[in-house]
């Protein structure tokens, strides 16, 4: 550090815009999006802070109107994710020794970017590539990005500060340093705000970084490379790879100074990368650090003095705000049976009066599912409902993909509390009933921790403040973040740090000083200001 304790902005979080009409920021979003509809963008590699346009492109297009092209992004081969690495590898002296409040000032500075400037940009970009409403945009790419950014250079401050006892004769202190070696960010399609904060927190602590977005994600992956360039990120310090996963993580995992990954996407994938982590052990300069952020099959549990319509209301939002493709959306529900009916109308009521298509047009409350893949497995889900005897779908049930991929929200009930779609995740707009005897509340609660091999979110409703305790001692290990009366979704950072375990992850909790420590190593340094010149002990006088 310099010639000063220096203590950073307190981290506060971003407020939310409403995006009512009549709002400037609706106007600014509205005119910015349709800037967008009607250009081409060329989204190159970023290596060593070059563009490269490698010639090998893919076209990009908005999931509610997959014939739109946007755009397009070159892909990586070998030579080019190599060359990510040792441009990183370069980068990692100047950076892991700059003064930290340099680092800071920098992701404060994208922070600032994104709450002003690149707002409309990002949260435009971000209905375009994943096919979110304004306000599912605007919770994302904008307040979340800006939360992870603030609350995570303030995290960086207190991990710093927090330092060891000195007894008489001595100076203990720890240092923190950055990973030996390069950090590799693997981000999903369904966070703007993940893509952002998964190289940025390892590299705010002072690591440098190869970050392969989602293809799903790249139109709304370019404005955050462009905001961290206008932020002053040096070159080389975040390096962007797109293009085959497999090649591209069998390259960076092939090199001895891959020193940690940041990964969040579906378990199979980041069981997989754990394996081939495995196999390469004996490769590696040092352990690497793994944190996975994975899958989830959440619940809400409703107890018989629940309150119908909260429930009602958790499952709508949970289950179908930005169509179901968040990890944390109730997808498995247990209603008891002297209330179901009551609730299961409210629902049904709620998905009759929902508005389906694309973001543009904000009536709108469920847009389209990310790509064709998803389309047709869910469609496939639906349609199996409709055929197995043990399920009825009770709401919605239609699809279609002639311009985008539309899926409305669903609602299946099942006589079999294990059947396939209460215990598979479908991460689409499709929830699961099961109902249960009144006097099963025991045995449900149980049924809820043994049915899904995830941890992720989980919610209960109930007034009895005895049931209440009951619910969040029996279900302790089957959710990393747990919720008593209120939907499943919608964590905030620094106010429900986020992730969960079996499963779901590693649990270090994205946007928490907990996930900076893992990219850090801490050195103990002991002064002493008097040094011993005789070994001999007083005792042995
Ligand atoms: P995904 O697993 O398909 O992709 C995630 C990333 O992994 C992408 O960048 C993808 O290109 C890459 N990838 C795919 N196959 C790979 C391979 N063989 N080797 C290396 N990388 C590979 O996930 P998705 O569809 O982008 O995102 C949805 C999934 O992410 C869901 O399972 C969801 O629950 C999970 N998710 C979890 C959290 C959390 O905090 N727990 C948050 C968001 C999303």
């Amino acid at each position: 550090m310099g010639k000063g304790f220096f203590e950073v902005p307190v981290a506060v979080n971003e407020p939310v815009k409403t995006y009512a009409p009549g709002t400037p920021e609706r106007e600014a979003v509205l005119k910015q999006y349709k800037e967008f509809y009607n250009q081409k963008v060329d989204v190159p590699l970023y290596i060593n802070g070059k563009e490269i346009q490698t010639g090998n492109t893919r076209p990009l297009s908005p999931p509610h109107d997959h014939q739109h092209q946007v755009g397009q992004y070159h892909l990586a081969d070998k030579s080019h994710v190599e060359e990510a690495i040792s441009t990183a590898l370069e980068a990692r002296e100047k950076w892991a020794n700059l003064e930290w409040e340099q680092r800071a000032a920098i992701f404060l500075k994208a922070a600032d970017l994104i709450a002003g400037p690149y707002r409309q940009k990002m949260n435009a970009a971000t209905m375009m590539a994943q096919s979110k409403t304004i306000y599912q945009a605007e919770i994302d790419s904008a307040c979340e990005l800006i939360d992870f950014l603030r609350f995570n250079v303030q995290y960086m401050s207190e991990i710093y500060a927090d330092q060891p006892d000195s007894d008489r004769g001595m100076w203990n202190r720890v240092e923190y340093r950055p990973l030996e070696g390069f950090v590799y960010a693997i981000t999903p399609f369904n966070f703007t705000a993940i893509a952002g904060n998964l190289p940025t927190s390892a590299a705010l602590m002072g690591n440098v970084v190869v970050w392969k977005p989602s293809d799903h994600q790249i139109y709304s992956a370019k404005v955050i490379i462009d905001v961290l360039k206008e932020a002053g990120v040096p070159d080389g310090v975040i390096n962007v790879v797109y293009g085959d996963p497999e090649m591209i993580t069998n390259t960076v995992l092939d090199s001895p100074d891959f020193a940690g990954i940041h990964f969040t996407g579906s378990t199979n994938v980041f069981k997989g990368i754990w394996t081939k982590i495995g196999e390469r052990i004996d490769r590696y300069k040092t352990y690497p650090r793994i944190v996975g952020e994975t899958g989830g099959k959440d619940f809400i549990i409703a107890h018989p003095d629940s309150n119908s319509k909260q429930v009602a209301t958790a499952i709508t939002r949970g289950a179908f705000e930005l169509q179901g493709q968040k990890c944390s959306a109730a997808s498995r529900i247990y209603l008891p049976k002297s209330k179901a009916d009551e609730i299961l109308n409210f629902v049904k009521e709620d998905v009759k009066s929902i508005k389906m298509g694309s973001p543009e047009n904000m009536e709108n409350f469920v847009t389209a599912v990310i790509h064709e893949g998803a389309f047709d497995k869910l469609a496939g889900y639906i349609d199996r409902a409709k055929e197995d005897k043990e399920a009825e779908i009770i709401a919605g049930g239609n699809y279609d993909k002639s311009k985008g991929y539309f899926i409305e929200p669903t609602v299946i009930l099942t006589t079999d509390p294990k059947y396939v779609t209460m215990t598979t995740e479908l991460f689409g707009p499709v929830v699961t009933v099961y109902v249960y005897d009144d006097n099963k509340w025991e045995e449900t609660l149980e049924l809820v921790d043994g049915t899904s091999e995830y941890a992720l979110t989980g919610a209960v409703f109930a007034n009895d403040r005895y049931v209440i305790a009951q619910a969040t001692k029996a279900l302790q290990n089957c959710a990393g973040n747990f919720y008593i009366n209120d939907k499943p979704t919608g964590a905030v950072v620094g106010q429900q740090p986020f992730g969960g375990a079996r499963a779901s992850g590693t649990n270090d909790k994205a946007g928490s000083a907990q996930n900076l420590l893992r990219w850090v190593s801490p050195r103990l340094i002991k002064e002493t200001f008097v040094t011993p010149t005789d070994y001999r002990y007083p005792f042995m006088g």
